[in-house]
């Protein structure tokens, strides 16, 4: 940078805006500019008088002020790479850690494949709020059938029977029983797990369901002809209920009356249907061995629903 060459500034052939235009590059970054037509003027009488020199050292004071600035500016944006190198080190290390973590966790699980829950958190989606705000996203996109496409269940049994606890699929029906804290999944009445559209069935629910509170798994039923038989155990089926159906017109012995009643939660002798006296009597006539309940009623949903209402009033 030539700061000396000031031979021409002192000479009267340029007109002093010219002067003011070609000085006016020396001035500090920052200053606010002088017009070039209005050069700074101390007194009228100075008018025509050239503005002074800039001061050497002055120059080379503000040039190494500008590589300072410069310098420091290097070091900031520097620091500021470093800083965010740093921040991404640390992101990788978390996300390392959590593998490292998660792999641990699976090999304390030995060969059991990982929970939906877990390959959600290998893929950084941590706890029940960002799942279910991944979930919803997904829903929204229509990627929801896709993901649960791709999911195959190991247990799929187990799973089952914790669907069958928390959930209930129901249809509007008033008289349905209710189902405490389920999830509901409402349906077309025809397709109500309780009910199925139909009122034998409610009773039949009903039935089971009281049954199965009083910790009651085990029913025989005495009397009856095999298409009555053929509905009941078609009304009641359930996993935990073992039904025994005594036709009607059956003999059976004193003994063996006591082991049905002896093996039973309870029996129903269901005097409304074919039932001859000599089959009834073994089972009355012992009612002390358990619980023996006699229902006239001859319908199955008339039978069903006088027990249940035995059952509890128990
Ligand atoms: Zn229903």
């Amino acid at each position: 940078m030539s700061v000396t060459g000031g031979g021409s500034f002192g000479t009267s052939e340029r007109p002093n805006s010219n002067r003011a235009a070609r000085l006016s590059w020396w001035w500090f970054p920052g200053s606010p500019r002088q017009p070039a037509r209005n050069p700074p003027q101390t007194s009228s009488s100075s008018a025509k008088k050239p503005p002074p020199r800039p001061d050497p050292s002055l120059v080379m004071r503000l040039a190494e002020t500008r590589a300072a600035l410069e310098q420091a500016r290097g070091q900031l944006e520097a620091a500021e790479q470093a800083l965010l190198d740093a921040q991404e080190q640390n992101h990788l290390l978390s996300t390392k850690l959590e593998a490292a973590r998660m792999a641990a966790i699976e090999q304390a699980r030995g060969d059991a494949p990982p929970s939906l829950l877990q390959v959600f958190r290998d893929r950084g989606v941590w706890g029940e709020v960002e799942v279910r705000q991944l979930w919803t996203a997904l829903d929204e996109r229509g990627a929801l059938r896709e993901l649960l496409g791709a999911i195959t269940v190991a247990q799929s049994a187990d799973l089952l029977e914790w669907l069958n606890e928390h959930t209930a699929i129901l249809g509007d029906c008033p008289q349905c029983p209710d189902v405490g804290n389920r999830a509901v999944l409402r349906v077309p009445r025809s397709r109500c797990e309780i009910c199925a559209g139909s009122d034998i069935r409610r009773t039949g629910r009903k039935f089971v369901d009281g049954f199965l509170s009083r910790g009651f798994t085990r029913f025989t039923v005495v009397g009856g002809s095999p298409k009555y038989h053929r509905q009941l155990h078609e009304l009641i089926k359930h996993h935990r209920i073992r039904l025994r159906t005594v036709p009607g017109g059956s003999r059976r012995s004193r003994r063996q009356a006591r082991d049905d009643i002896r093996g039973s939660d309870l029996v129903v002798v269901w005097g409304g249907t074919q039932l001859s006296h000599s089959t009834s009597e073994q089972y009355t006539s012992q009612a002390d061995e358990g619980q023996v309940l006699v229902v006239p009623h001859r319908g199955i949903s008339g039978m069903l629903e006088a027990v249940t209402v035995a059952i509890n009033a128990v």
